[in-house]
């Protein structure tokens, strides 16, 4: 396995694979493994000739006040599991190497990451979008491999890859849990074991949401307020927000209908976590196509 520093290395090895006629698949992630990333490789590896997975604790999405020092790594565990999977080349660059002048580009997502993570970590999406620009530049044409887990995001990445016309297949992978139901994150390390039972409270309260979606409650308010109060609940918990959006444009959805994704977020201790999950609200179906037996 190889593992480059530089990116006209990676860049090259790709072009190879690619001339050589094989498809790349990539996995973007920031390290410090655990099954939600092993799964990204896994998929990866099964559906792609040549796998390269890039470890960078990217600095440009990390706001002043956040974790960007402290954020674990461990680049040769996270190495030493993509050599057992069978990944052909890990992109480990400096900072240095992916920002070697101060950069003046900033992308702008609009509506899409003016609200929920956009919102609470200003500046995070424009820091995403321009490493995954970036990312895409050296990799080039490939399929590439995201977290459900990170649901708006994966929407950033989808419209920046539609938007400057990257040669790239976009994917996204469910999101994998702890048996209670904790979706995996790097961040859950920094969590004692009572806050991790504290944050337990993420998953519930979308599990209410999507149940209630589930017996036919189509009111927005409804279901915000059920899963807040879920979250209201529990100690030492400090929700940002509990809402259900249009899974596809994150816009707000008055009456539900169609593809929803509920999403979650909260502080618990120092350790902000997200979350989220899919339901689909069908519309009853109009009266009209009710047979006269079944209006009367
Ligand atoms: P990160 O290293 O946190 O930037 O994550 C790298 C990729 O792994 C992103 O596409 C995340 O959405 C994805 N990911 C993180 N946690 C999970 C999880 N629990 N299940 C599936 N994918 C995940």
């Amino acid at each position: 396995m190889h593992i480059f520093q530089r990116i006209d290395e990676a860049r090259s090895f790709c072009s190879r694979a690619r001339s050589g006629g094989t498809d790349i698949g990539f996995v973007p992630t920031m390290g410090a493994f655990h099954e939600g990333h092993i799964s990204l490789i896994r998929s990866c590896r099964e559906e792609n000739e040549t796998v390269m997975v890039s470890i960078f604790v990217n600095p440009a999405q990390f706001g002043p006040d956040e974790d960007f020092v402290a954020y674990p790594r461990d680049l040769d565990y996270d190495a030493g599991l993509c050599r057992e999977m069978g990944v052909d080349a890990v992109f480990a660059p400096s900072v240095a190497e992916m920002y070697p002048t101060p950069q003046t580009l900033s992308l702008d997502f609009g509506g899409l990451t003016s609200d929920l993570e956009g919102r609470h970590r200003p500046g995070h999406f424009a820091g995403v979008g321009l490493v995954i620009a970036k990312l895409f530049n050296v990799v080039g044409a490939c399929r590439a491999y995201f977290g459900d887990k990170d649901w708006q995001q994966l929407a950033v990445v989808r419209r920046l890859t539609a938007e400057l016309a990257f040669p790239v297949e976009v994917l996204g992978c469910e999101t994998v849990r702890d048996s209670d139901g904790l979706a995996l994150s790097s961040r859950n390390a920094y969590l004692s074991a009572t806050e991790r039972q504290s944050a337990l409270g993420l998953y519930r309260s979308l599990r209410v949401g999507s149940d209630k979606i589930e017996s036919g409650e189509r009111s927005r308010d409804a279901v915000e307020e059920a899963m807040a109060l879920v979250l209201a609940e529990v100690k030492g918990l400090s929700p940002d927000y509990a809402v259900v959006r249009d899974a596809a444009t994150l816009m707000p959805v008055d009456f539900l209908s169609g593809d929803l994704r509920l999403l979650v977020a909260a502080n618990v201790g120092g350790t902000r976590l997200i979350d989220n999950l899919g339901a689909r609200a069908d519309r009853p179906p109009p009266l009209s196509t009710l047979g006269e037996g079944v209006r009367a």
